[in-house]
């Protein structure tokens, strides 16, 4: 699986000041599971080390890249044009997300400084170069600053998405048939209802397909719908709401105690005293013991390599 990745965050000596920029996160623990596919539109044109940049409103409001000397220069349209080069490079790299540095006037996701002119404050209000270009041609691409992924709820939320968006491509590539998209779609249907109940009957009606279109029609659209649904972020308790289900499995099959003991765990799942990975463990024990195949094959109990670890923070639940 390939993710794209601002060059600066996998430690290439690549900023204005000649060094990196590199994040532990993407560099110790991604770095194992993706091919890292760098990207940096800045030097590209200017080489590194070389003047630093930054936005800019004129008088008139207008956006400008600037150069940050004494005599500014002005370099928008190099920016722009070199953007617009690597964004459509995108498309033949066939990435599964992307890693973007915060702040840059060129990678920045969101809240980037632009300057006033005659020293007025700066404002966190502006989105990079390049990351603009990437959300607009790309709108359901994963993708997120490595500065946001610090936060475990973002982060879990993230890599859930992203193995989602690969898993869809790889099934879509395989030229599935209509029965091989409800299998799809039904391995789904927990993972999307802890995102959110409506988003998954929508994708129903068009797995039903009542109006009797084309295969290839069905899919263009799942694809659009499926995209959308993993961007959505999950919550505790529609996470929880998801628990009780899947805990419907089996309640019937169990004792009392064991009752007790598991509607226990997803309570202290829902007062934020345990960690997801605590519940889904005991209730695997539960999917294996009892042999339930349609749990078995739910993507929410297994939507990423359980190394990761990602639910093993409380605060990965919000
Ligand atoms: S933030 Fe973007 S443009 Fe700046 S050094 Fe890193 S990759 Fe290059």
């Amino acid at each position: 699986m390939k993710l794209g990745v601002s060059s600066c965050l996998i430690g290439t000596r690549c900023r204005y000041d000649g060094v990196g920029a590199s994040d532990k996160f993407v560099v110790d623990v991604l770095q194992k599971y993706f091919q890292m596919v760098p990207y940096c539109p800045e030097t590209i044109i200017w080489g590194s080390p070389r003047v630093a940049i930054r936005q800019v409103h004129d008088e008139n409001g207008n956006l400008k890249i600037m150069t940050s000397t004494k005599e500014p220069m002005e370099v928008t349209k190099e920016l722009e044009d070199i953007s617009e080069i690597c964004s459509n490079e995108i498309k033949d790299d066939d990435l599964c997300g992307f890693i973007l540095k915060s702040a840059s006037p060129t990678c920045g996701l969101e809240r980037v400084k632009i300057y006033k002119p005659f020293n007025a404050p700066s404002v966190k209000q502006g989105i990079g170069v390049f990351a603009k270009k990437i959300k607009e041609k790309y709108p359901y691409l994963p993708i997120e600053e490595e500065g946001r992924l610090i936060d475990p709820w973002l982060r879990e939320n993230f890599l859930m998405q992203i193995f989602a968006y690969s898993h869809l491509y790889e099934f879509l590539r395989a030229k599935p048939s209509f029965n091989d998209l409800v299998i799809f779609h039904t391995s789904y249907k927990y993972l999307i209802y802890a995102k959110s109940q409506k988003a998954y009957t929508t994708l129903g009606r068009i797995v039903a397909n009542h109006e009797k279109e084309q295969l290839n029609e069905v899919l263009e659209k799942y694809e659009e719908e499926f995209l959308k649904a993993i961007s959505l972020k999950g919550s505790v308790s529609k996470t929880y709401n998801v628990l009780l289900h899947i805990f419907g499995y089996f309640k019937k099959l169990i004792s009392k105690e064991e009752k007790d003991e598991i509607l226990q765990s997803l309570q202290e799942y829902k007062d934020r005293i345990i960690p997801l990975i605590a519940v889904i463990k005991l209730i695997n024990l539960y999917v294996k013991r009892f042999d339930v195949a349609y749990l078995k094959s739910q993507k929410f109990l297994n939507p990423y390599p359980s190394e990761l670890a990602l639910r093993s923070e409380i605060k990965a639940y919000k």
